[in-house]
């Protein structure tokens, strides 16, 4: 037997024909460039999220800057940031000018640690004023925005979530795009809802930062695409990409209900033989990611690869020691979690369409190697 991470045959099967049908529609009229589905899935998606503004973009990298962007993040200013993410967390303030302070994590739940955060904040960088806190959803659950959430709010500083692995997942019965003030996502083919290609969205109720994104997004226009009143992006999500996710969006809680089930079954036969991953309280996630934590990752890794079953470490090296980033300031007490768990970490194969029989699979070959 071969277990792979990812099913998208089976997704396409589950939908029978109907994105084969979307994408023929969009061929035919012709609107390839804001055509008439990305504004239908605008709508979709905030009716889903529960936000007024929904602002679609070219990936959940460009969302990240256009977030920030929005916020008037730039040169000379500080954006903190986990240091245990993938790299286009940081990447996307670097490329806004700003310089990314990295924040440790928290071993249970892998996402910011507050305390961390709120020691990196007391520090003060000189002539670096703190404009931005961009918190991950890591694997699909929500950061700690109740703690994070009020840490921003009293030292004044906009949050912006980075929910490229959570749209979807809840926190406290709210669900994300609504936990911050602008939240950020990615559909790329990977993420929980994921696009034919590369894809990504802005949340917010702010309408003033929602006029603006949709500035910023088309070259910084104004009244019209002549009139550009800021310097902006070519970052727009494709008519065929909107057509594709908004089929996709009818599956997507059943999708979400499916991975929760299998969630639950690997924790309950794997909590001997690992650490499985927790999930706090109040919060749902869209599980993204499997992923546990063992002192024998490496032998685990070789021993399910030889068994056939795929395996992935995200992430093997935490951003402050990757060249392009290990220059950046790091929280005072150092990012010990992060490193340990770069050490690790290693996901699972996770995905609606995984079928008892293969989830079986990979849990007696994880077994055989480590009980
Ligand atoms: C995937 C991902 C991104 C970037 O999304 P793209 O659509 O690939 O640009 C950003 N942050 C996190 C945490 C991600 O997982």
């Amino acid at each position: 037997m071969k277990v792979s991470m990812l099913d998208l045959r089976a997704q396409k099967v589950r939908l029978g024909g109907a994105i084969e049908n979307a994408i023929a529609r969009v061929v035919e009229h012709g609107a390839f460039v804001m055509g008439p589905e990305v504004y239908d899935l605008e709508m979709r998606l905030a009716q889903f999220a529960g936000v007024t503004e929904v602002v679609t973009c070219a990936n959940g990298t460009d969302a990240i800057v256009l977030a920030l962007r929005a916020l008037g993040v730039g040169p000379g200013t500080a954006v903190y940031v986990p240091a245990f993410t993938f790299a286009a967390t940081a990447e996307a303030v670097a490329l806004c000018g700003a310089t990314p302070v990295f924040v440790d994590v928290l071993p249970d739940t892998f996402n910011m640690d507050p305390a961390s955060l709120w020691r990196a904040l007391d520090r003060e960088i000189p002539d670096l004023p703190s404009r931005a806190i961009v918190t991950v959803d890591l694997f699909g659950q929500p950061a700690d925005y109740n703690t994070i959430g009020r840490i921003a709010g009293e030292r004044g500083i906009p949050l912006v979530a980075d929910a490229a692995q959570s749209f979807g997942a809840s926190l406290g019965g709210k669900k994300v795009g609504g936990l911050a003030l602008l939240t950020t996502t990615s559909f790329f083919p990977a993420k929980p809802l994921g696009c034919y290609g590369d894809g990504g969205a802005v949340m917010t109720d702010d309408t003033e930062l929602a006029r603006r994104l949709r500035s910023l997004r088309l070259h910084g226009r104004g009244t019209d695409k002549y009139d550009n009143v800021r310097v902006g992006m070519n970052s727009r999500l494709d008519t065929i990409q909107a057509a594709v996710l908004i089929e996709k969006l009818q599956v997507f809680v059943e999708e979400i209900a499916a991975r929760n089930r299998l969630a639950r079954r690997y924790s309950e036969t794997l909590r001997e033989a690992v650490t499985v991953p927790m999930v706090g309280e109040g919060a749902g996630s869209t599980w993204a990611q499997y992923t546990v934590r063992s002192t024998n990752r490496d032998r685990l890794a070789e021993h399910l690869k030889e068994a056939g079953v795929s395996s992935a470490i995200y992430y093997s090296t935490p951003l402050h020691q990757l060249r392009a980033y290990d220059s950046f300031p790091v929280s005072p007490d150092g990012l010990k979690t992060a490193e340990y768990l770069s050490d690790e970490v290693i996901s699972l194969p996770l995905h609606p369409y995984l079928e008892v029989a293969e989830q079986d699979f990979v849990i007696s070959r994880l077994l055989e190697c480590l009980s």
